[in-house]
């Protein structure tokens, strides 16, 4: 049998496409394609209208969370960047996981550990930086005793 959406060939037990991944719930006989759009004489088969290589789906999510997951860890102080990218691996990531192909996966893999290790720096450099803080004011108070009295 072949996909109903794209031609593809596929083993009957497919019940989604192995090229375009769109499920074959009512698969129409291979030669209705054939009537649908008539080739003048030149048996369809030989020429496919999407080939099977070109047709595997993109997912713009996981490669965008990945970008931003990359872009993140040298503006992790920023924190939006390594957020945005979070939501959008996630979003990725499920979207892939739901397709027979996975396509993406890797993508939102690497902008999920990329995000996190951002959000990580995040809090550890906030942290950082409140606890340098607080010892900065303790130790000014305790070198300078008088110090807040000329304030
Ligand atoms: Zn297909």
């Amino acid at each position: 049998m072949y996909c109903i959406h794209c031609r593809a060939e596929l083993s009957e037990s497919d019940a989604f496409c192995v090229s375009c991944g769109k499920p074959q719930g009512q698969a129409l006989p291979a030669q209705q394609p054939q009537m649908q759009q008539p080739m003048q004489g030149q048996p369809y088969a030989q020429q496919p209208y999407y080939p099977p290589i070109n047709s595997v789906p993109t997912n713009g999510m996981a490669i965008a969370g990945m970008v931003l997951g990359i872009l993140s860890l040298p503006m992790c102080i920023y924190l939006v960047p390594a957020v945005v990218g979070l939501i959008l691996s996630i979003v990725g990531f499920v979207k892939s996981n739901k397709h027979p192909n996975k396509p993406g996966k890797g993508f939102a893999i690497a902008g999920l550990i990329m995000s996190i290790i951002s959000l990580v720096i995040f809090i550890v450099v906030v942290v950082a930086c409140s606890m340098a803080l607080y010892s900065e004011l303790g130790s000014i108070g305790s070198t300078y005793p008088g110090y807040y009295d000329y304030l």
